[in-house]
This record gives C-alpha cells, sequence and structure tokens, in this order.
C-alpha cells in the first residue's frame, strides 16, 4: 500500500490508549525503527509517570538498543528535562514516553532530534515508512547496543534553568508559593527549583501516581479548583500548575484566578524585551494582540506560526528569536532552551514577581485587556480546503494572514478561522476589546464556514 500520509504521529508524537494502540510489541518495533532512523549514536529514554511508563520503556529500549544504538535512560523527568540533556550529552536524540495532558488510560511517544526539539515532519514520515516496510535493521549479536542508567538528569536540568534567574532577588521576596504537577513529572523538579530559589513552595497532588487522583493532568478551570482555593487559603503569592510532562505552567493568582496562557506570556515578553529591545518573538496566530502591543512597545518583531509548539521551536531557531510562547501556558526561553518548559516559565514567574515588588494580579492588570469568545460548527473533512478557500474569495479585501486557516482583522478585534486538524469541524476564535464585540466576532466566522459550504 502506498502511504500518502503519516498515520502514527500526530500533531505531538504518537498517542493512544496503552495495551490497546500503544503495547508494548509496538514500542518494541517503532524503537527499532526510531534506531533505524537516526542510525548511530545515543539516544536518550525517559518517561512521565503513567502506569504504562516502565513497562513502555523497557520495550522502547529494547528496540532501540536491538538496532545497535546505546540509550541513556533518564527514567522518570518532565519532557524538558529530556529535552535539556539531548545537547548536553551530546546524544543524536531522545525518545520521551508521554501523552502529556491526555486522559490517564493513554501513553504516547515524543521523538526529540539532537536539539531538543522533536523531530520534523518528513523524519516522522520516515520512521513511519521503515516501520510499516518492516524494515528495521538488526544488529548483530556483539553490536547490540548498550544501556547505561542516570539518575542526575533533573538535577543537571535543575541548575540549568537557575543560571537564568536572579537568586537573590527572589530569595529577597520570600515569595509563598503552591504548586500542583497533577501528580505528574512536574512534581521532581519543580517545587525544588522555587524552593532552591528562595520560595517557601506548599505542593498538593505532588507524588508520582499515573491514575491521576488528584486532578486530571490537563491544566483547566475545572480541573485547577483545588489549587485555586490553596492559593488563597495559605495566602500564597500565586500557584503554578502543570499538565502531565510539565512543558506547560498555568498561573493561579494571589485572588486564586486563573490566568490565561497568554497573559503570563505577556508578562515574560515584557521582562525579557525591556532587556533586549529590538528582538523576535515567534507566537502562533491564535496569540492574543497583547503579544503584539508588547512587542511594538520594545521596537521588536513578532513572527506568527502554525498552531504547534514544534511550529514555534523551528521557527524559533531559523529567526533567531529570544522567546516564544502559546496561548496555552508554553513559553519557550531560547537562551534556556527553545522549547517550551514549564519549570522554567515557574521560574520565571517567581523572578518577574519578586523585582516588581507588586501582586501577580497587579502585574497582570497593568497589560492590555482583551476578550476572547471560542466557537466552534461542524463541516466534512472533504469541504474544508473549499470553506477556506471560499472565505478567502469573500474576505480578500480585508488584513490578514492565512498561515494556519485565516486571521481576519477587523478595526477593533480579529478572528482566527481554523478547520480543526483531526475532527470535522472548524473553530471560530476571536479577540476584542469588550466581551459583546468578541463573541460578535466569532459568531461572524461561523456564519461565513456555514456559507462557505453551500
Ligand atoms: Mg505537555
Amino acid at each position: 500500500m502506498v502511504r500518502t500520509q503519516k498515520q502514527l504521529f500526530g500533531t505531538n508524537g504518537i498517542r493512544g490508549v496503552a495495551n490497546e494502540r500503544i503495547t508494548a510489541e509496538f514500542c518494541i518495533n517503532i524503537g527499532s525503527a526510531i534506531a533505524t532512523h537516526f542510525e548511530k549514536g545515543t539516544i536518550i529514554v525517559g518517561c512521565d509517570g503513567r502506569t504504562s511508563n516502565q513497562m513502555l520503556k523497557s520495550a522502547m529500549i529494547s528496540g532501540i538498543t536491538a538496532s545497535g544504538l546505546d540509550v541513556i535512560d533518564i527514567g522518570l523527568c518532565p519532557t524538558p528535562t529530556l529535552q535539556y540533556v539531548i545537547p548536553y550529552y551530546g546524544a543524536r536524540g531522545g525518545v520521551m514516553i508521554t501523552a502529556s495532558h491526555n486522559p490517564p488510560q493513554y501513553n504516547g511517544i515524543k521523538v526529540m532530534a539532537d536539539d531538543g526539539i522533536e523531530i520534523p515532519s518528513d523524519e516522522e514520515y520516515n520512521i513511519e515508512t521503515i516501520y510499516f516496510d518492516g524494515k528495521q535493521y538488526f544488529a548483530e549479536w556483539d553490536k547490540i547496543g548498550r544501556v547505561q542508567t542516570e539518575s542526575k538528569a533533573c538535577d543537571i536540568y535543575k541548575e540549568g534553568i537557575k543560571k537564568h534567574i536572579d537568586a537573590e532577588i527572589t530569595r529577597k521576596a520570600k515569595l509563598k508559593v503552591v504548586v500542583d504537577p497533577a501528580n505528574g513529572v512536574g512534581g521532581l523538579v519543580t517545587p525544588y527549583v522555587l524552593r532552591e530559589l528562595g520560595c517557601s513552595v506548599i505542593t498538593i497532588n505532588g507524588h508520582i501516581d499515573g491514575t491521576f487522583p488528584g486532578r486530571l493532568p490537563e491544566p483547566t478551570p475545572k480541573t485547577l479548583e483545588m489549587l485555586s482555593k490553596m492559593v488563597k487559603c495559605v495566602s500564597a503569592d500565586f500557584g503554578v500548575a502543570h499538565d502531565g510532562d510539565a512543558d506547560r505552567a498555568v498561573f493561579i493568582d494571589e485572588k486564586g484566578v486563573i490566568q490565561p496562557g497568554d497573559r503570563t506570556f505577556g508578562l515574560v515578553a515584557n521582562r525579557i524585551l525591556s532587556a533586549n529591545p529590538g528582538s523576535k518573538v515567534v507566537t502562533p496566530v491564535s496569540s492574543s494582540s497583547l503579544i503584539e502591543d508588547i512587542v511594538r512597545k520594545y521596537d521588536s518583531e513578532i513572527v506568527w506560526t502554525k498552531v504547534g509548539s514544534i511550529t514555534v521551536s523551528r521557527t524559533i531557531l531559523k529567526e533567531n528569536a529570544i522567546l516564544g510562547g502559546e496561548e496555552n501556558g508554553g513559553i519557550f526561553l531560547t537562551e534556556h532552551q527553545p522549547v517550551r518548559d514549564g519549570a522554567m516559565t515557574a521560574a520565571l514567574i517567581a523572578e518577574i514577581v519578586a523585582q516588581s515588588n507588586k501582586s501577580l494580579s497587579a502585574l497582570l492588570g497593568e497589560l492590555p485587556q482583551y476578550y476572547n469568545e471560542k466557537l466552534k460548527t461542524s463541516c466534512p473533512n472533504e469541504k474544508k480546503a473549499q470553506v477556506i478557500q471560499r472565505i478567502l474569495e469573500k474576505t480578500k479585501d480585508s488584513d490578514q494572514i492565512t498561515i494556519d486557516g485565516t486571521k481576519i482583522f477587523t478595526e477593533d478585534g480579529w478572528v482566527l478561522i481554523r478547520p480543526s486538524g483531526t475532527e470535522p469541524l472548524f473553530r471560530s476564535f476571536a479577540e476584542a476589546k469588550t466581551q459583546e464585540r468578541a463573541t460578535e466576532l466569532a459568531k461572524w466566522g461561523i456564519s461565513l464556514v456555514k456559507d462557505a459550504q453551500n
């Protein structure tokens, strides 16, 4: 059968239910395909805290070593820890066993290149081709790869984070912070980094448990209720929550209010650009105009990308950008590493609050205020291209960015109309200076999609 598109890798690696789609046998075979693709060198392997992780990690290591490549097994760690130590060890690549924010029964595989960023799409396609054609290379008995266990990866990563923070400032402020890693691997790093920076840290859902007994691993207003209450209860300066593999960080201010990711991204952009005006910042088209406002203030340039963290990372390198960010709580500090990093973001926010002598809510209150509305409408997959084409024709005189669906700017806001990559629907995401106008714009986006289907 001739394949025309990828069947295993999605927007963030391979995902599926453990022991259904993601089995030990699958991990051995895809592990050998990954090693065959990399050809030589050492592969770093790590995993998050899910119940299937030891099983799948062992199978992955078997597959990689069977193909003759050596493995450094760093065990339980956040995804950004694995990404950080790949260039540190001079490894050929890395494999993380994780399903990030997905529910407990899921697991997955992320494959990283030698720079720590997930491999580009054409390399994923090559691994799939090796897998489906059964073209894995198997080494002779005396060339089978070796496995080295390394327990210092989280320590190396923590030291890497602290290099970018002024600990004298954070120590003086004596902040109180509540950390909620969702019983995931973020608990191995973030509470310790913050404590070493002089914060008083209270951790909830801190022990690693793959059943996620405290809350589901996706940080949402519903799953963060306990953290919000705890922040108020102990009069903390702020709270920080991670997803299951701690590449994202979502913040709760001292009043218990959950803050959207692009507002904390705005704070970080303000801090980085004030010290480095005339720089570039990379962000997907779904981000708030707030980011653009801050970037302009510091004579800097914004580079828009498609939605997706890998695209942001690769664009950061291509454009030599200083910072990247996503509205879901992903912050990419290039001088640390050009990938989203939850613990690094927590340390940055601690430093910003400490330096300002203001509360997190006051700092966020100083940023320009915008309102959002997200709506969706069904559309068969086969009609998606036609819909976008017709919308572009109809709105051709408008100011717009067309790199991912279309983001149409009006005098008082914008609407982003994007086809879903996985479901038969379109999303209409709008932003304006009032909630009423944002809702109006999002509804207009939906009407454009509906009209274009007829
Ligand atoms: Mg994640």
